[in-house]
């Protein structure tokens, strides 16, 4: 179903449609470079082209855009495969790659050499640099631009044989030296690279640019809509360019929409790179990181990831958006199913000194408004845990938790007083001595005591040690600023802290869990039996409005 409200391109496919201009249908592609893993800008474009695909009966191609081997990898064609999938998008038998069509590209390029369009130059990738021009000063020609067309035939099929060294020789279009376009100023369309492709091996020693590549694969997969991001606008003449000059029938229109770009954080697969190699992240998967597998990693369901694409649409206006919005579409799908259970995250020791013999069994359901899923028992007794942050000697104004000679109620337990603070040499608080009311038993309350707040705990015997992963901002400024971007890092964007879960939470199998009052959480890939671990996806409501642009 395409959403209520049409953007610019789905408005502009459904006129396509109308005029009777796709006689091949709709189109599409997702063009990933197997150099890292999918960020969640990706999932934005990703969400487009399979979107607009399955919503008018028209199908999209996953094609690698593998041009450069040097960046490239098998484990990173894989990774992005699985980030697709567990997205929920099928490119059923249209999995392809720009190096499948080596051969065609290699043949249009010597089609360009043939009509007097592509000549090979001699100058090194400084000089063509610094012969470039611009943006208010032409370029200046090279001087292997004349060469003849036989000659420049016979030197391209001796760079592909492998008789020149690596950045001795390049292919380029003959284009405008003096296009105001710096990319139509005679661009390099080829370069000789010794180096092994993950694909084709060492069958090929130069290796087609992206700019030359991207729109030949589009013509011959018969896309119909090749959709892009803003940075690609200046491109589209090259793209028109080299599509007019090889000779195809089918000339796909390029459509630029506006990258995804999250407050506190990057996109950028290069800077991923370099954090997970200086070791500030621990690989792709990090969950502090938004990429699909460090997202997965963190709990986030692939639907609130689809949710988010769907509101913060598709327009060519600058998309910065808040990570709030994240969290809310992340909360939308666990508010209503995750079960709930109560897990001390900060560990105080309380003892209640009044409470002698065996612990007391007392039933809970594991959410208040889903009978379906069943009842916990939690057991109260002499010794409990409850959080560190619950307890005040000294509460601010309208504090509701437990202070000194105060009373607390403990959900779904008793309600207990506070009579004693036990310290340690240096001052800190190691256990806590109370009183419990035996009558004031949630749901058989007698005792005509009404203190203000509720506080969550587990009980010592009942209570299971576990890890628990809080994660943060990766950095500390709002758009930061790529140059400098280690002095950025949050370096609290990661506590760790060790706590206890309940006994009947270690023995269920939840996918995913609400810790009251703590959030939502998953177990991490590193939990085990005896040590569980887990990540906190998301804290529960932080009162954010959505605005209404994104409704
Ligand atoms: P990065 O800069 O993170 O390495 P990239 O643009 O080089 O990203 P590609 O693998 O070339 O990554 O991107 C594949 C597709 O995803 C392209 O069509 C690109 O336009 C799109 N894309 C990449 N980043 C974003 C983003 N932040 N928002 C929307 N689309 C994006
Ligand atoms: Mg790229």
């Amino acid at each position: 179903m395409p959403p209520e409200v049409l953007d610019f391109i789905r408005k502009r496919v459904v006129a396509d449609v109308e005029e009777g201009k796709l006689a091949d249908g709709i189109v599409t592609r997702f063009p990933p470079e197997p150099n890292g893993f999918l960020h969640i800008g990706h999932a934005k474009s990703i969400a487009l082209n399979f979107g607009v695909a399955e919503e008018y009966g028209g199908k999209t191609f996953l094609r690698f855009d593998d041009t450069n081997p040097l960046a490239e990898s098998e484990e990173f064609v894989q990774a992005i495969q699985r980030d697709v999938r567990w997205l929920g998008y099928d490119w059923e038998d249209r999995l392809t790659f720009a190096s499948d069509y080596f051969h065609e590209l290699y043949y249009f390029a010597e089609k360009l050499i043939e009509g007097g369009h592509a000549f090979v130059c001699d100058l090194s990738s400084d000089e063509i640099r610094s012969t470039r021009g611009t943006l208010t000063t032409p370029g200046t020609s090279s001087p292997y631009r004349n060469r003849t067309e036989e000659e420049n035939l016979n030197l391209f099929r001796e760079m592909r044989a492998g008789k020149f060294q690596e950045g001795t020789k390049v292919l380029r279009a003959k284009i405008d030296m003096s296009s105001p376009n710096i990319n139509l100023r005679d661009p390099v369309i080829y370069r000789i690279l010794f180096a092994e492709h993950h694909r084709t091996g060492t069958e090929w020693c130069i290796y087609p640019m992206y700019d030359f590549t991207h729109c030949i694969c589009d013509a011959l997969e018969k896309i119909s809509h090749s959709l892009c991001t803003l940075e690609f606008e200046d491109h589209r003449p090259l793209y028109d360019w080299v599509i007019e000059h090889i000779g195809v029938n089918h000339h796909p229109p390029q459509i630029e929409f506006s990258r995804l770009g999250l407050e506190y954080n990057v996109m950028s697969k290069r800077i991923y790179t370099s954090l997970i190699e200086q070791g500030f992240l621990s690989g792709w998967d990090d969950p502090r990181v938004p990429t699909i597998s460090g997202l997965r990693r963190r709990g986030v369901p692939p639907a609130s990831i689809r949710e988010f694409t769907r509101r913060i649409g598709v327009t060519k206006q600058d998309n910065l958006v808040e990570t709030e919005l994240l969290d809310f579409c992340i909360r939308r799908e666990f508010e209503e199913s995750a079960p709930r259970s109560m897990a001390v995250l900060d560990p105080l020791k309380v003892v209640v000194t009044n409470y002698e013999g065996q612990d007391e069994r007392l039933e809970a359901p594991w959410h208040p408004k889903h009978d379906e899923l069943g009842e916990k028992t939690l057991t109260f007794g002499r010794e409990i845990y409850i959080e560190r942050t619950d307890f005040s000697e000294d509460p601010p104004r309208k504090y509701r938790r437990l202070t000194i000679n105060g009373m607390v109620r403990l959900r779904y337990a008793f309600i207990i007083r506070c009579d004693e603070v036990i310290k340690d040499i240096e001052g800190k608080i190691t256990e806590l001595h109370v009183t419990y009311f035996p009558e004031s038993r949630s749901g058989q309350d007698t005792s005509g005591l009404k203190p203000k707040g509720v506080i969550h705990f587990v009980s010592g015997n009942n209570a299971v040690p576990a890890e628990f992963r809080l994660f943060d901002k990766l950095f500390t400024t709002r758009i930061p600023d790529t140059n400098n971007i280690d002095e950025q890092i949050n370096r609290e964007s990661l506590v760790v802290k060790q706590g206890y879960i309940e006994g009947a939470m270690h023995k269920a199998d939840f996918s995913q869990i609400q810790f009251e009052r703590a959030g939502y959480f998953v177990e991490d890939q590193e939990s085990t039996s005896e040590s569980p671990v887990y990540n906190r996806t998301v804290t529960l409501s932080d009162g954010y409005k959505v605005p209404v642009s994104v409704n």
